[in-house]
């Protein structure tokens, strides 16, 4: 079922990309008109993830993940779609929802995904990230509401583990933190990093333990990308003692197929990596290629899950939208439902909204027409009777 990648360096480091000169399938007219692009929006992809693009398809769903597009220079989205940046209470770390703090602990990628909703953190004058955590993890130790924390960037599992242990180590030492989670796309652009590496094994094995886990957030947009290698890749980490899930952008031409999304979200509960989230692809500056108009994209989330089996199908699609995490529920002839699953404001936690359906929205701002809302405060205010008498943060 799992085919070997081309990559012929076995269990050799893949080297590195950072020059579209080092793609001897480009043509110097091919190079030449991406060079704006790559002087916008940084390239950079490895050898083992190159050998996965099938060159004789313009259209690769893998080489549109990694090579330049010069659609990407027409001017759309926003740098920072998701007010990120608004968020960030100390260098390097984002507080976002009550319970849950980002540490943002390197800005590089084994390679960088073209939709890249962080983007701006590969440019030069970027400083959101910093080296030194301290005063990150000084905010997560007087922050006792903060159970939760992820480990991203730029990728984590970039790092070597001598450098990645000592984070691990001392985020586990704050003992409000039950939840440590690791956000990485390496398990699909480099899985070598992992299986040839057995202090990363014994790094799982002594922090993800039986009362608090580690989580590793992968990241796999295509069913190509799970090749032998990432399958050993995967098992590493799952028999080393973490939790893996997989969230996926939506992206035009990669995975906005039914048979090809429901094929991915499959075959990776068959591994024991459930489907957690499948996020409609951020308005990001240089994004226009890669994204589709939301309720388009609604329908072929719910046609790849009408193939997958309740374990396949746990995913739900949302937007990490600037005032939280809004799933996009369901469609009527008419109306648009949504739902908050996480929320900044605790004024719309869980809050139910209905809007007039507008097939040319690209994000949620873009419904403006709103039909009916609910939430569970309305219900307090209102001075109805509650169906549960609790109190809600
Ligand atoms: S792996 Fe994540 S952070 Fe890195 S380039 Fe891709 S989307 Fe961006």
């Amino acid at each position: 079922m799992f085919q070997k990648s081309k990559y012929t360096g076995g269990d050799r480091k893949p080297k590195y990309l950072t020059k579209l000169e080092q793609l001897p399938q480009l043509s110097q007219d091919e190079i030449h008109k991406l060079e704006p692009v790559n002087e916008q929006f940084i390239f950079r992809s490895n050898e083992y993830y190159q050998s996965l693009i099938d060159w004789d398809d313009p259209e690769d769903p893998i080489r549109r993940i990694v090579v330049p597009d010069v659609s990407e220079l027409n001017e759309w989205g926003r740098l920072d779609a998701s007010d990120e940046e608004s968020y960030t209470v100390a260098r390097g770390l984002e507080h976002k929802y009550d319970s849950t703090a980002l540490l943002l602990v390197n800005e590089v990628c084994a390679a960088y995904c073209r939709f890249c909703f962080r983007k701006r953190l590969f440019m030069d004058d970027n400083d959101e990230v910093t080296k030194d955590i301290s005063e990150g993890l000084a905010y997560i130790r007087e922050h006792p509401e903060i159970n939760n924390v992820l480990l991203t960037g730029g990728d984590p599992l970039i790092m070597s583990t001598s450098k990645l242990e000592p984070i691990i180590r001392q985020v586990r030492e704050i003992d409000h933190v039950k939840i440590i989670r690791i956000g990485t796309k390496i398990p699909a652009f480099n899985p070598m990093r992992i299986y040839n590496d057995d202090s990363l094994r014994a790094m799982f094995e002594k922090y993800s333990t039986p009362e608090k886990r580690i989580y590793v957030m992968a990241h796999f947009n295509h069913p190509r990308e799970l090749t032998e290698e990432a399958v050993r890749g995967l098992d590493f980490l799952l028999k080393s003692g973490a939790i893996v899930i997989n969230q996926t952008p939506m992206i035009a031409g990669v995975n906005d197929d039914p048979e090809v999304l429901s094929d991915m979200m499959n075959k990776l509960s068959f591994m024991g990596v459930p489907p957690y989230y499948v996020f409609h692809c951020r308005p990001t500056l240089g994004n226009r290629p890669y994204t589709l108009p939301i309720e388009k994209a609604y329908e072929i989330f719910e046609l790849a899950r009408m193939r997958g089996s309740g374990l396949a199908k746990r995913a739900r699609f949302v937007m990490s939208h600037a005032t939280g995490k809004i799933e996009i529920i369901g469609l009527s002839a008419a109306n648009i439902y949504f739902k908050y699953q996480r929320a900044a404001e605790n004024k719309n936690s869980s809050r139910f909204m209905v809007y007039k359906r507008n097939p040319e929205a690209f994000w949620f701002d873009d419904y403006t027409d709103l039909v009916d809302d609910y939430t569970l405060e309305d219900e307090r205010v209102q001075n109805r009777e509650p169906v549960f008498d609790f109190e809600y943060a």
